[in-house]
Parts: C-alpha cells; sequence; structure tokens
C-alpha cells in the first residue's frame, strides 16, 4: 500500500470532485497536556485494535521551531508509535492510509458492521512538544484581537493539513500576544470562533470520502482508546476539502 496519497480506490475514482471528509477529534480543553507516551498510547493502540495496519508502512513528519520544512521519515508501522516518542521539543505528525475492505481492518466509523462510505480511512495523529506552538486543524483567515479588537489577516505556517499559531505573535495594532481564551479567528466560511475552541496540541484526523452517518465514533473501544489520551473530546468537520498530499 502506498504511503503517500496515490489512491488507486475506485470510490474516491467515482467521486465527482476528489473532495473528501475530513473530521478532526481534539482535546475539549487546549491547555490540557497531552504528552508523546500518550499520544504513542493512542497510536499504538489504533494499531493493536486493527484500525491501522501494522503490517505496512506510514509516515512520520516532524517540524522543529525555525525550520523551514519538516523532516520527513518513511517507517515500518511497528516502529512508529516509539519513533513518536522521540519527537521532544517538535511538532509531529503520523499519517497511514488504509481501505476498509481490508482484512481483519477496523473501521471505527461501522455501524453494525458496515462501512459508509466504504472506502479509505485516512489517519494522522498531531502531537505538538513545543510549547509555543498550538495546532489549528482548520486554518483560519483572519485573527480578532481580544484586547484591542484589531482584525488582522493570517497566513500561518503549514503543518500536514492544519497550521501553526505561534504564541509570541503579536497584535499588528496594539501588541498584545496571543490569547486563546479571549482572541478570535476567523475561518474560510465566514465563522467566528474564540481560538480556545479551534486550537489543540493534539489532535487525531481521520479523512473518508464522505461525511460519515455518526457525529462521534461509533466504535466503543477505539472511542474508548481516544477518550482515555485525550480526555473530553471536541470534533471539527472540515467538509467537500481537498485530499491530504
Ligand atoms: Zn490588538
Amino acid at each position: 500500500m502506498p504511503v503517500r496519497r496515490e489512491r488507486v480506490d475506485p470510490v474516491r475514482d467515482h467521486d465527482e470532485l476528489g473532495l473528501v471528509h475530513r473530521r478532526w477529534i481534539l482535546p475539549d480543553d487546549a491547555q490540557r497536556p497531552v504528552g508523546l507516551t500518550q499520544a504513542a498510547r493512542l497510536w499504538r493502540g489504533l494499531l493493536d485494535l486493527g484500525v491501522l495496519d501494522a503490517r505496512e508502512e506510514v509516515r512520520l513528519e516532524r517540524l522543529r521551531p525555525g525550520a523551514a520544512e519538516p523532516e520527513v521519515l518513511e517507517m515500518p508501522a511497528a516502529a512508529s508509535a516509539g519513533a513518536l516518542l522521540a519527537g521532544s521539543g517538535v511538532a509531529s505528525m503520523v499519517t497511514q492510509v488504509v481501505w476498509v475492505d481490508e482484512e481483519g481492518r477496523r473501521d471505527p466509523y461501522a455501524v453494525e458492521g458496515e462501512s459508509e462510505p466504504e472506502g479509505f480511512r485516512d489517519y494522522a495523529l498531531y502531537v505538538l512538544d513545543a510549547p509555543a506552538w498550538f495546532l489549528l486543524p482548520i486554518p483560519p483567515i483572519a485573527h480578532v484581537c481580544g484586547s484591542c479588537g484589531t482584525r488582522s489577516e493570517l497566513a500561518l505556517p503549514r503543518f500536514g493539513e492544519a497550521v501553526l499559531l505561534d504564541l509570541a505573535r503579536r497584535c499588528p495594532r496594539c501588541g498584545a500576544t496571543v490569547a486563546l481564551d479571549r482572541d478570535k479567528a476567523e475561518l474560510r466560511n465566514g465563522a467566528v470562533f474564540l481560538l480556545e475552541e479551534l486550537a489543540c496540541r493534539a489532535a487525531l484526523s481521520i479523512e473518508l470520502p464522505r461525511e460519515p452517518q455518526s457525529e462521534e465514533l461509533p466504535d466503543a473501544q477505539v472511542a474508548a482508546l481516544v477518550r482515555e489520551v485525550f480526555g473530553g473530546t471536541d470534533e471539527l468537520a472540515d467538509d467537500a476539502v481537498t485530499p491530504s498530499e
């Protein structure tokens, strides 16, 4: 199975615009710490449950603060949980694409054993061990300062399908630094949220051909694993987006 997104899945080929649905699961408190050990436990658990394919490869990206490009590693899935532990001081993202019709594959969105939609699942786990950064899974187009109300356009550095917000960023008018509980962010669709509703230090993204039936994970064991690592969770959905690269 290719690690890169050169998918040859028939469902995707028939998908008119080639757009996909991306679901983000993140801790419901942006400040709740999720350590590398916990992230590795989640990834290991997804392998053990058969959500991921332990016999195939994964891609791991690491971005160090100040670096222009991430380091990209491809490795056997079996080694990837351990490799996450080495992400001290960096932003890490590990990803694998699987197909729900593969033997032994477990689809956390299956309802009574039926996958809807059929086709691929593209899993990516993000974890930041860099205190200056927060991950914004849905890239905002503007920042609204909580101190002075100034709206300024944002072009934040990409990491995987998310962007990284540097807490040292200053408001161009009043100079205030970022405050997650006060500042707001405007999304492409015009919706405005408090930054803390959009930000996280760790997230699991699941990309599917179309929106799944249920908002929450119907698979109780997978849901329990996610809850064990993230605590209470929020979900952010990004519909009709271009697939991950
Ligand atoms: Zn300001």
